[in-house]
Parts: C-alpha cells; structure tokens; sequence
C-alpha cells in the first residue's frame, strides 16, 4: 500500500477545532476516523458511539452501541462504509478477569493483551485462536509491540517494563527495564530510532534508547502530575505528552539529550567542605554545624545548600523546570542551554486519553469533564492510503483503579500506514 508522506516540520501550537459534549460518562478512549471528519468513542458507560461532523459543523452520533456487562472479553466489529452502522465480528475469550490493554498489530494479524489476571496473552486475528500465553508479575498498564523483531514491551503497576521476544506460539523474557518510582501508565515506542518512552505516575518519562545499545535512559521532567498519554509523531520527530493537570507537553526529540549523572556520595560539601550532619568526628574537630546534604543535578556532587542556592533549566538534560544545581554548574550553563527543547500547553481538562492522528496533525483528548477535545496540533502531512478499506474496531472493557473502563483499537483492513 503506498503511502505518500511530505514532512513539514514546524511546530505549531495545538489550536481547539472542536469539542464533543453530551456525553452521561467519562470517555475512557477516542480516536479520529482517519480521513474523515469523525471519531469513535468508547465511554465507561459501556457504550461505543461513532460520531460524524455535520453540516452545521457539530459532532452527531451515526451509531450508538451499548456493550454487554461481560468484561472478560474483547470484541471486533465492522463499520460500514458509510459509518452508520456497526456489526460484531468475533469476541475474544482472553483473560479470567477484566481486560486492561489490547494490542492489535495489523502486520503480525495477532490481537495482544493484558488482564488483570497478571497475564498476557495474543491470539491470531485471522482464525481468533490464542496462540500463547505468558504470566506478568504485576497488573500491565502500557503495552507495545515492535513488528520489524516482534519484541513486546510491556509496563505495569510496579514500575517496570518487561521485554518479552513473541514467537508464533511461545515467548521468552529478554529482559526488564526499571527506573519509575510509580506505575507505568504509558507506553510508546518509536521503531525508526528503535526508542521507547515511558510514562508514570511518579511524573516523569523515561527514554529508553534501544538501539543505541548503550544502556542508555533519559529522564524527561515536564509534568507537575500523572502522565496520562505518551503519542510520537514520526514525521515531526515529537514526542507528545498528557498528564491528569490537563498539560499538554510537546518534546522536540531532534536534540542529542545528556543522561543525568549518578548522585555522588560524600560526607562533606565537595565544594566549601563543610560537614554534612552525619559526619560527627569532623563536626567535633573543626567545630562546625553540620549541613545537609544536596546533589546538583549537573555534575551530581554532593554539595551544601549554601553552594548550591540557584536553580536552573537543564532542558538537554531533560529538566525543563527549573532544578538545583552547584554553584559552578549554574555559571557553566549557557543561554542556549538553558534554551527549551519543549513547549508547553494548557488543554484546559484533566486528560484520561489521548491519541494523535498523524495524517492532519490532530490531537483528541478525552477529560474527567466528559468532553472530547480535537485540536490541530502540528502542520499536518499529507498521506494516502490506496486501498478500499474495511474499517473495524475492536473494544474492550476493563477493570481498573476498581472503575469499570472501555478501550478499542481502529485499523482499516486491508490497509497499511507507513
Ligand atoms: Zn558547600
Ligand atoms: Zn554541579
């Protein structure tokens, strides 16, 4: 399928187009219709609605579905051409108790998924048989897929990320990521530059560079809350990012970032050498108060707070807040270091859900305000699909944080997006 793609890579910033209310109940998922001035909804409700752009510009309902209360299950409909009407296709048995993420990974035609049922299963799309089956050790939370080495790459709520290599019926453990100190509640995975971003409740994301090779991760701070959705839009090189205070962050990922270094351990400031407190026998000897210890987040010395008094960005180094740093780094950091590699938004609900649509450049959000919110977000590409596409989507009700919760994936049969 050739798929036609002209980048232009300004970033602008995201601009409301329009907004989709009247909902009963928090919107759990949403996604725009590619190519069309539509977007399917899945609300904790149970119900699924498939909304079209009207003539007088507003967002109507074409096909409203309730879902039965069973929610062990995920199930794939069709949608007609016209939209106007929905018919299930298979439900898959996956999981004993609620579903929480669903992966469909149109190349491999597997269906992924996780349960709360700490297991994480694929089953064939073609024949819906489940083709294998591998426990997790806690509740997954994010789940991608890299089609090119078939690697699965599956967060959860203790923190970690599991890498697992699928076959067409076993897998096996390559290996586990840690650095969140809170759950995973985002994943995202970039298979051109072979990154994966992930994204926690502790506030931050973290890149892994896969294929660097170099065991290299980059903390990336610029949420004052959850992290809600991670999205990366390939042709703008951007990674886009949503948290609960309803901030949007747009990371320009064109720039070469530093990791940040290991805090160093001393029992004095390795600059003026006062005592830390714990350091008894100086304190005696030299007859000094004891001072706490602080780290600069540039050189990582243990440093006095009296040396350590000014705050600076460290954007390359992922800071973009303002962050502690000595007294030489601070005088060390130039302007354009201290230039932002990322810009800030303010999408005015608290996000539960985001999805980029990369063909327009739209953003969808879905809030505990029971809106939707579509905005332009960057110059958007052009790219064409030649297929005559079969448009399904597949949904799933989970489960989660003891709340009730609907998710489904859209994909045109047939259709491939490169
Ligand atoms: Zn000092
Ligand atoms: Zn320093």
């Amino acid at each position: 399928m050739a798929a036609e793609i002209h980048p232009r890579p300004q970033t602008r910033k995201p601009v409301l187009l329009s907004k989709i209310e009247g909902f009963q109940d928090v919107v759990n998922t949403a996604v725009i219709i590619p190519k069309e001035d539509g977007v399917i909804s899945v609300s904790q409700d149970r119900t699924i609605r498939v909304w079209l752009k009207r003539d007088s510009g507003q967002y109507w309902p074409s096909v409203f579905h309730t879902m039965p209360a069973r929610r062990f299950s995920y199930q794939e409909f069709v949608l007609s051409e016209d939209y106007n009407q929905m018919t299930p296709a298979r439900t898959y048995q996956a999981h004993q108790v609620g579903v929480t993420v669903v992966l469909f990974v149109l190349e491999m035609e597997w269906v992924l998924s996780t349960g709360q049922d700490k297991s994480f299963t694929w089953h064939c799309s073609e024949s819906g048989q489940q083709l294998g089956i591998y426990r997790t050790t806690a509740w997954v939370s994010g789940l991608q897929f890299d089609v090119e080495t078939r690697h699965a790459f599956v967060g959860d709520h203790s923190g970690q990320v599991t890498i697992l290599k699928l076959e067409q019926d076993n897998c096996s453990l390559v290996t586990t990521f840690k650095g969140h100190t809170g759950n995973v509640t985002a994943l995202c995975w970039d298979p051109v530059q072979r990154v994966l971003f992930s994204g926690s409740s502790d506030h931050s994301i973290i890149m892994w560079d896969i294929g660097g090779r170099k065991g290299t991760a980059i903390e990336l701070q610029g949420h004052n809350d959850k992290v809600q959705g991670l999205c990366y839009a390939p042709h703008t090189r951007q990674l886009i990012s949503c948290g609960s205070d309803g901030g949007i962050v747009i990371w320009n990922m064109d720039v070469t970032r530093q990791e940040t270094p290991e805090w160093l351990d001393s029992d004095s400031c390795q600059k003026c050498e006062q005592p830390f407190f714990w350091n008894f026998k100086q304190m005696w000897d030299s007859k000094k108060i004891g001072l706490r210890q602080h780290h600069c987040r540039k050189c990582g010395q243990a440093v006095c707070g009296k040396c350590s008094s000014k705050r600076s960005t460290i954007p390359l180094m992922g800071f973009e807040f303002e962050v502690r740093v000595c007294d030489s780094c601070h005088g060390s950091i130039t302007d354009e270091e201290r230039a932002p590699t990322a810009t800030f938004h303010d999408s005015k609900h608290s996000i539960i859900h985001m999805q980029y649509e990369p063909t327009r450049g739209w953003l969808l959000t879905s809030g505990t305000d029971k809106i939707i919110k579509a905005s332009t977000c960057s110059h958007s590409i052009e790219l064409r699909i030649s297929a005559e596409p079969e448009l399904r989507i597949m949904c799933l009700w989970k489960t989660f944080r003891s709340l009730s919760m609907g998710s489904f994936i859209l994909w045109r049969k047939n259709s491939r997006i490169s």
